[in-house]
């Protein structure tokens, strides 16, 4: 990204950076710092104050080189008016961590997706607002709510997975957690932006950020959903984080959503998010996702915070002017990002110095590695894991994965403030004692013979994986410039036959050779504190919390996106979601595909056992609940996510996916000890979108309810009786 943007920035840029302002009391004592009037009342009495072209000068950002990332700078900057005591409003990236300087590189939001834990949701939100704000920002364009449609998808590893209920819920979490802290949050990216697009032979994907060269490029596709599927899987996470959890703001995204861009599109933004969600925050646009003034401000657009051109003053004075846009539609932009301001205590307190000695980059960086360990899958385990110390005396450790950094690319690369590797750890965990050979798994022959002699060997699988394209493929191999790594593993574990393979890849990937493996970890892209994370996974002093957030399949051709140009990257910029609600495990249930590892999979270093499970039946509509007790009936300490599927009757004839997750808790047990886990469901979990009525309906009827230990794994199976329904 850096690259381009640098080439791009060098001919617009002024070079003038906004210091930001400090000092207590910044509102003054104008009629809208009463504090004891509602945000919505003081944004009114300040609108009031401002002047047309004040008033206009607020939709449009006023910083170019921020983007960059550079220490000192924000990833966009909206100057406020000194002449009213109207503070400048910060903003930062991103996801995984503040993009701005250095800062603590927190696992790939999949990883998070894996912990199924919204306490652990909650940290990671925190942490991220806690460093956004001490770098004087106030606001952050996070957490990616996007579901992941195609495990190929550029940005899989930014996202909670494949599951609305999943991603919705830990969205909520990680909103409510980051704005205590005195942020607001903006989810993004609304809506359907779940490619960035194919990328023709020799062209890479930073190369594709912001140009649209991609087939089926993120900037220029039309993504063609039909109402249902929108609603119930791509609509459904923002719904959650902006009903249950607040959310301050949201960005629109890239793509065009049935017709018009997601930026300009007057159904989504004043329809959806406004009229049906009640959303009161302001739209905020991706980064040269507006392309024309009139339809954006119409279309339910606020802010365009960089380049800050297409709702730049010059353009929305010339659109007043004509009368294509109205100053009431200017009003209402400009009010809603005020009652924001307002309503998340901007003018109400100091300005948050860019000082990174606020920072407790110890403390984060512990965070970090707790939540690695949260988010680390163990799919495989054939008695080797936890690995015993006790005459140990060499380690293989293959792949340059165990030895570099690696994360995600694009706008919420972090740039870390340390980094551990798997290398570094592992050999101070297991001190002199232990030889740990190391080789960069680029050659099947050089990485079998360093394997040969070891007492245990360890692969480190990578692929890559940014923001601007699609992955080429779910092999291994696909990474660049990494060589085979499956012929690697393949060699390694025919040389010894202890042999743990580690992936740190975006999602999805296939395992080939899982058969022949004594263990498989999935680490995503585990965050600067990661090597730690895994040492201490793999030597047992950790568990491996995470359970899988995405369906690995067996073959890439399983995928309901797959083998269908018009499906997957689309045709002449349309593509079309063929798959309709089924998504990820409910296309591999519908379809009867046994996958590699089943969405919601993971395994425990101690054993479990569920029963007695209890469905208490819902009266009309009144929330019903379903209960279960959990017992670690083994020798360890841990915890297990015990999850919750239902089955929705078809309506009118309507395909349903089989089953739905719709509630999940992970409990930690020491041995022998249980404990009562309680789903509450709401009317809302149960419900359908009935496209004729344009709403969501709770049908009568008996639904089908699982528990279990994942979407294919189910222990308990009872019956839920709904709106009167019989069983
Ligand atoms: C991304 C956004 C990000 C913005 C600013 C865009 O390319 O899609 O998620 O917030 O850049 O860095």
């Amino acid at each position: 990204m850096r690259s381009v943007l640098l080439g791009l920035l060098a001919v617009v840029l002024m070079g003038v950076a906004a210091p930001a302002a400090a000092g207590a009391g910044r509102c003054g004592s104008h009629p809208w710092c009463a504090t004891a009037l509602s945000p919505d009342a003081r944004a009114g009495r300040l609108l009031e104050a401002l002047t047309p072209a004040e008033r206009i000068s607020l939709l449009g950002g006023d910083e170019l080189s921020g983007v960059l990332g550079g220490a000192g700078k924000h990833t966009g900057t909206s100057d406020g008016i000194p002449r009213l005591d109207l503070p400048t409003l910060y903003m930062s990236d991103g996801p995984a961590g503040t993009r701005q300087g250095s800062a603590t590189a927190m696992p790939a939001p999949i990883a998070l997706g894996a912990s199924f834990d919204r306490a652990t949701a909650s940290r990671y939100g925190a942490l991220v607002a806690d460093e956004v704000r001490k770098k004087g920002n106030d606001l952050v364009f996070a957490p990616t709510l996007d579901i992941m449609r195609t495990p190929l998808g550029g940005r899989t590893f930014e996202s909670f997975g494949e599951d609305p209920f999943l991603t919705g819920t830990l969205g909520t979490s990680w909103v409510q957690a980051a704005q205590r802290q005195g942020v607001i949050a903006t989810v993004k990216h609304v809506a359907a932006n779940n490619q960035e697009g194919k990328l023709p032979e020799g062209v890479t994907a930073e190369d594709a950020i912001i140009r649209p060269i991609a087939v089926g490029s993120r900037l220029t596709v039309n993504a063609n959903v039909d109402a249902r599927t929108l609603r119930e899987i791509y609509l459904a996470p923002y719904e959650a984080a902006i009903i249950n959890g607040h959310a301050g703001a949201a960005m629109c995204s890239y793509n065009r959503l049935n017709g018009p861009f997601a930026c300009e599109n007057d159904a989504l933004l004043n329809g959806i998010l406004r009229k049906d969600w009640g959303f009161q925050g302001p739209v905020i646009a991706d980064y040269g996702a507006v392309h024309d003034t009139v339809a954006a401000l119409n279309g339910g657009l606020d802010l365009e915070p960089w380049p800050g051109f297409m709702l730049g003053s010059a353009a929305v004075t010339a659109a007043v002017q004509a009368g294509t846009v109205t100053q009431t539609t200017v009003d209402r932009s400009v009010r809603r990002i005020l009652r924001m301001m307002f309503a998340s205590g901007m003018f109400d307190r100091a300005a948050y110095r860019d000082d990174d000695t606020q920072i407790d980059q110890q403390g984060h960086a512990r965070q970090a590695r707790t939540v690695a360990e949260s988010g680390t899958v163990l799919l495989e385990n054939r008695g080797l894991l936890p690995l015993k110390t006790k005459g140990l005396t060499s380690v293989a450790l293959i792949g340059v994965g165990a030895d570099t950094f690696r994360n995600g690319g694009g706008s919420s690369k972090v740039v870390p403030f340390r980094t551990v590797t798997l290398r570094q750890a592992l050999a101070t965990r297991l001190g002199a004692g232990v030889d740990v050979r190391y080789d960069p798994g680029t050659d099947p022959a050089s990485a079998a013979a360093v394997a040969k002699g070891a007492d245990v060997a360890v692969v480190v699988g990578v692929d890559s994986s940014s923001e601007g394209g699609d992955r080429r493929c779910l092999r291994l191999s696909c990474a660049d410039g990494l060589g085979d790594q499956d012929a690697v593993i393949d060699a390694v574990a025919a040389a010894n036959r202890k042999t743990i393979v580690v992936l740190q890849t975006a999602g999805p990937v296939l395992t080939p050779w899982r058969d022949r493996v004594q263990a498989l970890l999935e680490a995503w892209y585990p965050g600067q504190s990661g090597g730690e994370a895994i040492t201490r996974v793999l030597l047992g002093d950790a568990e491996p919390g995470g359970r899988l957030p995405t369906t690995f399949p067996k073959r890439a051709q399983d995928e309901g996106t797959s083998g269908d140009v018009q499906t997957y990257p689309g045709v002449k910029d349309q593509v079309r979601y063929k798959e309709g609600v089924l998504v990820g495990y409910r296309w591999f249930d519908s379809a009867r595909i046994v996958p590699a590892y089943p969405f919601g999979a993971g395994l425990s270093y101690t054993s479990w056992r569920y029963h007695d499970l209890r469905v208490h039946r819902s009266r009309g509509r009144a929330p019903a609940t379903v209960s279960v007790r959990v017992t670690n009936t083994g020798r360890r300490s841990g915890s297990d996510v015990a999850q919750l599927y239902v089955g929705i009757p078809a309506l009118r004839g309507l395909l349903q996916p089989v089953r739905q997750l719709k509630g999940f808790r992970r409990v930690a047990l020491r041995p022998g000890r249980s404990a009562r886990v309680t789903f509450a469901l709401t009317p809302r979990d149960l419900a359908a979108w009935d496209t004729k009525r344009s709403r969501f309906t709770v049908q009568r009827g008996c639904y089908p309810v699982r528990v279990g230990r994942s979407s294919r794994n189910f222990v308990l199976k009872g019956r839920l009786p709904v709106a009167g329904g019989r069983c």
